[in-house]
């Protein structure tokens, strides 16, 4: 069993289900509304563990009911919240509006999430004891920095999703060892919209990049070999709201199982495609023997 450490977020998502978003000014009356929990680092730890990884979340929770569904959340999946604290005030909230054309709008607010701007005493015990760190944006800087920081200093493999997309600095990518873009933020990072050149320029700061193309699947390249497609199975997605972060926590699972890339990169594939089949990002994702099953 491989031992996943996720340093990111967990948010409340608030989902307003619209025929048609207000506009500025006006007042509209929606269908239905949903409280799901997510956030990225939440979202990939959940992926992490129901793929079969021993799988601790170090975040952050309000003291409110948000926080005490998240962290119930977490464990009903088998992840370890013991590094998830608890902080006075809100947790951290995604407001949704999804309009009857599946586009949405969303205003995040941190919240707790805010609060991660440095390690805890404790955290990098957590990320030594790891065999790999997953990173996201979805948390202060400094936080990533020193978490990627601690995983290099104690031999531990890093993985960083690069979402909410922005340009990083220098440092934080000079201990990455896998970053793992979608198109835009590839496009975001690099400049380039082409997908194989972007990965093949930020080659030059991470030795090993993989760009996700939704349903066409995603693209592998490292520093040492001809860049690889890897295709998605052809199925008919009902949501991909999360399918990004299962792929990432089924590919963290896989690798850190010792499974060659090429063959790591299709069973994250089989995991995100059985997860865009089913509605909502966590309430989708796989567990292990249903990717298996996809996979065989
Ligand atoms: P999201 O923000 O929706 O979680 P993302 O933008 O981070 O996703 P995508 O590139 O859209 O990431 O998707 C990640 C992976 O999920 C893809 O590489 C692919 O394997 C799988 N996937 C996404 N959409 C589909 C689809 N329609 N059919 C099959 N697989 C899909």
């Amino acid at each position: 069993m491989t031992t996943i450490a996720v340093l990111g977020s967990t948010n409340m998502d608030l989902v307003a289900y619209v025929e048609k978003a207000p506009q500025r000014g006006e007042t509209v009356t929606g269908r239905e509304f949903r409280t799901i929990p997510g956030g990225k680092g939440a979202n990939q730890a959940i992926s992490a563990a129901r793929a079969g990884a021993e799988v601790t979340m170090i975040g952050a929770v309000g003291n409110d009911a948000f926080g005490l569904r998240l962290r119930d959340t977490l464990e009903h999946s088998g992840v370890d919240t013991d590094d998830l604290r608890t902080v006075e005030g809100p947790s951290g909230t995604a407001h949704i509006v999804v309009d009857d054309e599946g586009g949405n709008a969303i205003v995040v607010i941190p919240g707790a999430n805010g609060t991660l701007d440095h390690l805890s005493p404790g955290d990098e015990g957590v990320i030594a004891a790891a065999d790999t760190l997953l990173l996201q944006l979805e948390i202060p800087l400094a936080a990533v920095v020193a978490g990627a920081e601690a995983a290099r200093r104690h031999g531990v493999r890093t993985v960083l999703t690069p979402s909410p997309a922005r340009t990083l600095p220098p440092e934080l990518l000079a201990v990455i060892d896998l970053l793992v873009p979608n198109q835009h933020e590839a496009a975001t990072l690099t400049g380039l919209t082409d997908p194989r050149a972007a990965a093949v320029a930020l080659l030059e700061q991470v030795p090993e990049v993989v760009v996700t193309l939704g349903a066409e699947g995603s693209l592998y390249a490292a520093r040492d070999a001809e860049p690889l497609t890897v295709p998605a199975p052809p199925v008919t997605a009902v949501d991909s709201t999360g399918a990004g972060d299962t792929f990432v926590g089924c590919l963290a699972v896989a690798v850190g199982e010792g499974r060659p890339m090429p063959e790591a990169l299709r069973w994250a594939a089989a995991a995100a495609a059985l997860s865009v089949q089913r509605a909502g990002a966590t309430a989708s994702m796989p567990y292990r023997s249903e990717i298996d099953a996809l996979y065989a």
